[in-house]
C-alpha cells in the first residue's frame, strides 16, 4: 500500500458521496472535524489475528499483524495481555454501524464522535486496532486506567503503533485510549 494519489482520493471521496447523503453526514463534515479520507485496504491481502465475540473475524495488512504479533508477545512476557477487539472494517460495514444507530434513536452528531462517517475510519486502512485486556474489556476511556494502556504508552511505538485520538486531540473524534494505530513511518508522539 503506498500513498493514495490525488485522483484515487478524489474517486473515493465521489463514492462516499450517496452513502453520506443517506445519512445525513453534512458535506462540511471533514472539514469541520480535521479528518482526511483513509482508503479502504485490498480485503484480499488481509491477514487474521483474531475473532471477536460475535465471531467475526479481526483482520490487519499483513505488516500490521507481524507487528501486533510481536507487540502481545512482549507484552505476555510482562504477564500483559492485549486482546484485539477489532481491526478492518469496509466503508459499507461502517455504513451499517452508523444505520444501526440512528435506527436505535442515537442522534447522528453524538455517533459521530465515536464512529466516524464511512470513508474516514483508520479501520478502512487495515492498520488500526481496537485493544482491550481482561481486566477492562469494554472500549471507553476507563481503559486508560489499565496496566495495559501503560504498557501500551510506553512501548507501543517501538512495535510502530500509536495511540491516534489522544485526550484533547484537535479532531471531530473524541480521546479513544484503545484505538491503535500501525505505521509504516510514526507521527510526533502526543
Ligand atoms: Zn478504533
Amino acid at each position: 500500500m503506498s500513498t493514495p494519489s490525488l485522483r484515487e482520493v478524489i474517486a473515493y471521496t465521489r463514492r462516499l458521496t450517496p452513502l453520506h447523503l443517506e445519512l445525513g453526514i453534512p458535506a462540511s463534515y471533514a472539514v469541520d472535524r480535521k479528518l482526511a479520507p483513509h482508503l479502504e485496504a485490498d480485503e484480499a491481502t488481509l491477514t487474521l489475528i483474531g475473532t471477536n465475540d460475535e465471531g467475526r473475524a479481526i483482520r490487519v495488512i499483513p505488516e500490521a499483524a507481524s507487528a501486533w504479533t510481536r507487540m502481545r508477545a512482549s507484552a505476555a512476557l510482562e504477564r500483559i495481555t492485549l486482546i484485539p477487539i477489532s481491526g478492518f472494517r469496509s466503508v459499507a460495514r461502517q455504513a451499517e454501524l452508523i444505520r444501526a444507530k440512528l435506527a436505535k434513536g442515537d442522534r447522528l452528531d453524538d455517533i459521530l464522535r465515536y464512529v466516524a462517517a464511512p470513508g474516514f475510519s483508520e479501520h478502512h486502512t487495515g492498520r488500526a486496532i481496537d485493544i482491550a485486556s481482561p481486566e477492562h474489556i469494554d472500549l471507553d476511556e476507563d481503559f486508560e486506567r489499565t496496566v495495559a494502556f501503560a504498557w501500551l504508552r510506553e512501548r507501543a511505538r517501538e512495535f510502530g503503533f500509536a495511540l491516534s485520538y489522544p485526550r484533547g486531540n484537535d479532531t471531530g473524534i473524541g480521546y479513544e485510549p484503545w484505538h491503535w494505530c500501525w505505521h509504516r513511518e510514526l507521527p510526533d508522539a502526543p
